[in-house]
């Protein structure tokens, strides 16, 4: 058997689903460079570690795969979350026998637990282990403190359903007065909130608060009522992002297959219209329509990722008659789109990241939120932040957005919006510039995951 050393031993347990391990990889490659010493195991599915590690070598991190949690000769019934809800009913016994094996090969115990926030049971596990748990939250804080409230809002709401409370506003959360009952996330008050997702994220909400410390992809001075609020909750609350801003962070290597910086490159300042939803909704076919037809009724030109599935509810002839105004392409570069003078307008479903993009490039919203924490993130881009406008009526329609894309690339309301978007890109920059909030919680991250294990 191979003698244990007390040298660090960082296990990262990775969420295989959505846009979760790719930023949770970037925080921790950042962090094995800078602390060499220090062995960085990851967890993950092999489909998952695949995907996000598949463009290194050399890589000083060390993926493991995990199992999905699918049974063998399991026939998939369609249900909504099926795969999530495989996965984490048996994640803790897979991930066990993932550090097991980690500590057999490298000759070191686990000295840090460092999770996606999901992962609720990693309290137990770091207790055990006699380590710090240090979960990672991958989307903004306004969800956050929507989940750790969860127990505080369902007192003060009632059982029993919001309906005819809708448009309530969330006064009792701080931070969100002007946001509404309607736009909580599902499993809150609304939905099933007994599935496997909604107890997850319940159960989370209790238990985050235990971590040793939590850390986000956002920054103190976007939400400085919230900042307050969470630093009061947790023991450790580390704003770090925007990742996309924070330059010691390794960019993520997305080969622009299509060419599409080299045609944004011709189109002029701020006149292009990208659209995309991010790597889990697509808009059901009657919206493809309406957003095809609006953007040939308009002239806008236009970058949309538009997964090739989803092609054959474009209008016949849609891609040959706009081939001089736009492009289509199953897959972008967004992050550098969205840094392209060129770039106008974002439409977007309002994932986490691709908010914090939007903002790193000074774009303002078209927001479409399709689920989970969308609906709360659009709601902040439109009536807090004033950085962007909510579809009406929350659906696609031709002629809405038509107006919506009027608003933001020629009114003077969209240049309103442009403006607050750029102070809120400026105070971004300062969070991670050298003496700012987050690159100083990035350094209390990095000396909380360097130490050894206490013996
Ligand atoms: N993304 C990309 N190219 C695309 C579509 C999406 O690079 O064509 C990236 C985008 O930059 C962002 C992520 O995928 O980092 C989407 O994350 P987000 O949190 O917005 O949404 P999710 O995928 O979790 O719904």
């Amino acid at each position: 058997m191979t003698s244990m050393t007390n040298e660090p031993h960082v296990a990262v347990l990775a969420f295989p689903f959505g846009t979760h391990a790719a930023p949770l990889l970037t925080i921790i490659r950042y962090l094995s460079k800078a602390a060499p010493n220090v062995h960085f195991s990851f967890f993950s599915t092999s489909e998952s570690n695949t995907m996000i590690f598949s463009n290194s070598k050399n890589d000083a991190v060390k993926a493991y795969n995990v199992s999905d949690g699918v049974p063998d000769k399991y026939l998939f019934t369609g249900k909504h979350q099926e795969s999530i809800e495989l996965f984490m009913k048996a994640a803790p016994e897979n991930f066990r026998k993932g550090m097991e094996a980690a500590v057999a090969e490298t000759g070191r115990k686990v000295s840090c637990l460092v999770t996606d926030g999901f992962f609720w049971f990693a309290a137990e596990m770091a207790e055990e282990m006699g380590v710090p748990w240090v979960p990672f939250w991958t989307a903004g804080p306004n969800s956050l403190s929507t989940h750790v409230l969860t127990d505080f809002i369902r007192d003060k709401v009632g059982a029993g359903g919001i309906e005819g409370r809708e448009d309530e506003p969330l006064t009792f959360i701080p931070g969100m007065s002007k946001l509404r009952l309607r736009d909580l996330p599902e499993g809150i008050l609304v939905g099933n909130l007994n599935s496997i997702f909604s107890t997850m994220l319940h159960k989370m909400g209790q238990m985050l608060p235990q971590a040793t410390a939590i850390f986000i992809n956002s920054f103190e001075e976007l939400d400085p009522t919230l900042t307050n609020d969470l630093n009061s909750k947790f023991k450790k609350f580390l704003n770090i992002g925007p990742f996309n801003l924070q330059s010691p962070l390794p960019p993520p290597s997305t080969p622009d297959a299509n060419n599409c910086l080299s045609w944004l490159n011709d189109q002029n300042a701020e006149s292009v219209a990208y659209i995309s939803f991010g790597t889990a909704a697509t808009p059901p076919p009657t919206e493809i329509l309406a957003i095809a037809e609006a953007l040939e009724a308009s002239g806008v030109a236009f970058l949309w990722s538009l997964k090739d599935h989803s092609k054959v509810h474009l209008p016949k002839g849609f891609l040959d008659q706009t081939r001089a105004s736009g492009m289509v392409v199953p897959w972008a570069p967004q992050l550098q789109i969205l840094a392209h003078g060129a770039v106008g307008v974002f439409v977007t479903h309002c994932g986490w990241n691709s908010v914090l993009e939007s903002i790193g490039g000074g774009v303002p919203m078209i927001c479409r939120p399709f689920f989970g924490d969308q609906k709360l993130n659009a709601c902040m881009v439109e009536d807090v932040w004033e950085i962007g406008v909510k579809i009406d009526g929350g659906l696609f329609a031709k002629n809405g957005l038509i107006s919506s894309l009027d608003l933001v690339l020629s009114q003077e309301k969209g240049k309103k919006m442009r403006r607050e978007i750029r102070g809120l890109k400026g105070l971004a920059e300062k969070a991670v510039g050298p003496q700012g909030s987050s690159t100083k919680n990035l350094k209390t991250l990095l000396s909380l995951v360097s130490r050894p294990k206490d013996i």
